[in-house]
């Protein structure tokens, strides 16, 4: 494993052509085989220091949370206890477990169902445990973000590009407000869960000076959250079969979405970050078939 044996190793970065346009790929989807995407950038803090008083980790948020597995492999990794609160898991989950939390329980995670699981999580903070907040929205994320930032600079050299600009989806924003403080090209993203201004208000919780912050590309149809629609299905299979690339069914489709939407208005050559969770496609697949079999 790369990571885990604490060695950086940079992730590919790839030319692709979709719909007759080029687009740069960057791969944190290939970083590692199970700590990978943008929560092994955002935890890479955590992997990389020593904790000595620390023995266990405790987090909270969806059951179904990308963030969720990638603190089970760390507190695996780290030979951590991993505590995540969860507000309610359906029977049906619970009864056949399937995708990212099928996998953070085979890690060993100890799951508590609570109704004030932020509360409950941030009130284990002590000398001997760490607590993550939802998504891994901190400030140590900056991390492992700038080394993203890093390699991003020496791709975008070696490739020669032209005028380039990144374009990532965003969920608490933390992954885009880093890349753009750290990076000098601009940096397009756009909200998934809730609306603009909801996304805003995340970055204004990390980073006061406006002026770093990224652009929101923003469109007139509104997706609900990790909600099944079938023109974003046909764009991830569309994705899928002319670039060769897998991407995540909850960020990535209605990122593209809206990434096509602005392109042929912005200058300059696109970079799509990758930010993995394809671990969770296996969940939002089961639940496609089930809402259009
Ligand atoms: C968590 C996640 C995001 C959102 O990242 P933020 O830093 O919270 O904006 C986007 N894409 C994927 C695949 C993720 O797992």
């Amino acid at each position: 494993m790369a990571l885990s044996s604490m060695r950086y190793k940079n992730s590919p970065f790839e030319p692709r052509v979709y719909r007759g346009k080029e687009f740069y790929i960057k791969r944190d989807d290939l970083l590692d085989k199970d700590f990978s995407g943008n929560k092994a950038r955002k935890f890479y803090y955590f992997l990389k220091n020593d904790f000595p008083t620390i023995k266990r980790v405790v987090s909270y948020g969806s059951n179904q949370s990308n963030a969720m597995y990638s603190l089970s492999v760390l507190a695996k990794l780290k030979s951590w206890e991993f505590v995540y609160f969860c507000d309610h898991i359906p029977k049906l989950l619970k009864e056949n477990p399937i995708g990212n939390f099928k996998y953070a329980l085979l890690n060993g995670m100890k799951l508590i169902e609570s109704k004030d699981r932020a509360k409950e999580a941030n009130e284990l903070k002590s000398k001997t445990t760490l607590v993550i907040q939802e998504g891994g929205r901190q400030a140590e994320a900056k991390f492992g973000i700038e080394l993203l930032a890093n390699e991003l600079k020496q791709d975008i050299k070696k490739h020669n590009i032209k005028n380039p600009y990144i374009f990532l989806p965003s969920g608490t924003g933390t992954t885009a407000l880093y890349l753009s403080v750290f990076l000098d090209c601009r940096v397009f993203t756009c909200s998934t869960v809730g609306g603009d201004e909801y996304l805003k208000d995340q970055f204004l919780e990390l980073e006061k000076d406006e002026s770093l912050f990224p652009k929101i590309l923003s469109s007139k149809k509104k997706y609900h959250y990790a909600k099944p629609y079938l023109e974003l299905y046909e764009l991830w299979y569309e994705l899928k079969k002319e670039m060769g690339v897998e991407f995540d069914l909850i960020y990535d489709t209605v990122g593209w979405q809206k990434l096509l939407l602005h392109a042929n208005s912005i200058k300059g050559t696109p970079i799509y970050i990758h930010q993995g969770g394809i671990k969770g496609n296996e969940s939002m697949l089961a639940r496609y078939e089930r809402k259009f079999p």
